[in-house]
C-alpha cells in the first residue's frame, strides 16, 4: 500500500508553493488535482506521473467526494506515492479532513503539507493586513457555501488562539460563558512543524491546567485550538516533521 500526501498548492501563483510541496510533487507517482490548480503549477508535475483531474469548477464533470475518496484509495493501492493536490490549504474548506478520515479508516498512511490559504494569499496581494493591532484582533474564515443557512452562532467554528498560553484561564472562562461545553475538545501545539513539536489534547475545562503544565516544560511558541476538530489531533509527531529537520 502506498501513502497519500494531502498537499496545499497555495492560492495560484506557483512561487507561493512551499519547498516541501515542490519536493513531494516532484516525487509523486500519481497526482489527483482539483480545478483550482493553475496550469503553471500543473506544468511542475513530473512527466511520468499519472494525473487525475477530480473536478471542474461549477462544471458538470466534477467527481463526487465519495468518488474522489475511492480514487485516492485505489491510487494508493497501485502507486507508492500519491499526491492529492489542492488549492490553498488542504484543511481549510478543502475537504482534506474527510479524505484523511476515509484513507486512515482504510489503513492508508496520510501526510499533510499545508499551503497558503486564499485568505492569506489574497490579503497579501491586495495589501490587506488580516490582523492589525489597532483595527482587528481576530480572523474568522467562513464558508459561504454551508450547511447552515445563516451566519449564526449555531455554526461550529474552530477557534485558534495565538499568543494565548499565558491567558488560558481567562480564555476558558470566556468560552464557557459564551456557552461552549466543558467537554469541547482542545489541542495545544508547541513548536509546530519543528522536530521539537509537541501536541497535547484535552477538553476545555482542563485547558488552564494543560497550559500551565506546558508552560512549565517549554518556552516555545504555542497555539490553542478549540472545537470539535481538535479531537482529531495526532499526538505523535509526524514523520515528515522529523524529516524536514534531518
Ligand atoms: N482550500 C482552499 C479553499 C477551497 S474553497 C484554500 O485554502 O484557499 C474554494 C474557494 O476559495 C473559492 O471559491 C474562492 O472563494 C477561494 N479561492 C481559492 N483560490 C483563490 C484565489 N486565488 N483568489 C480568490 N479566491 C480564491
Amino acid at each position: 500500500m502506498g501513502e497519500v500526501w494531502l498537499v496545499g498548492a497555495g492560492p495560484g501563483d506557483p512561487e507561493l508553493l512551499t519547498l516541501k510541496a515542490m519536493r513531494v510533487i516532484s516525487e509523486a507517482d500519481a497526482v489527483l488535482y482539483d480545478s483550482l490548480i493553475s496550469d503553471d503549477i500543473l506544468a511542475l508535475l513530473p512527466a511520468r506521473c499519472t494525473r487525475i483531474h477530480t473536478g471542474k469548477r461549477c462544471g458538470a464533470h466534477s467527481m463526487t467526494q465519495i468518488d474522489i475518496n475511492k480514487a485516492l484509495l485505489s491510487a494508493a493501492r497501485k502507486h507508492k506515492k500519491v499526491v492529492r493536490l489542492k488549492g490553498g490549504d488542504p484543511f481549510i474548506f478543502g475537504r482534506g479532513g474527510e479524505e484523511l478520515e476515509y484513507l486512515e479508516k482504510h489503513g492508508v498512511q496520510v501526510q499533510i503539507v499545508p499551503g497558503i490559504t486564499a485568505a492569506g494569499g489574497c490579503a497579501a496581494a491586495a495589501g490587506i493586513p488580516l490582523t492589525h493591532r489597532d483595527y482587528g484582533n481576530a480572523l474568522v474564515l467562513h464558508s459561504g457555501h454551508t450547511r447552515f443557512n445563516e451566519f449564526s452562532p449555531s455554526q461550529n467554528p474552530t477557534r485558534v488562539f495565538y499568543m494565548g498560553l499565558r491567558q488560558a484561564g481567562p480564555i476558558t472562562a470566556h468560552l464557557l460563558q459564551e456557552g461552549l461545553r466543558e467537554d469541547t475538545p482542545v489541542a495545544l501545539i508547541i513548536n509546530g512543524t519543528l522536530s521539537t513539536q509537541q501536541v497535547f489534547k484535552g477538553v476545555l475545562m482542563d485547558l488552564p491546567h494543560i497550559a500551565e503544565r506546558v508552560l512549565g516544560d517549554s518556552d516555545g511558541p504555542g497555539l490553542i485550538f478549540v472545537g470539535e476538530v481538535a479531537a482529531m489531533a495526532r499526538v505523535q509527531q509526524q514523520e515528515a516533521n522529523a524529516q524536514a529537520v534531518a
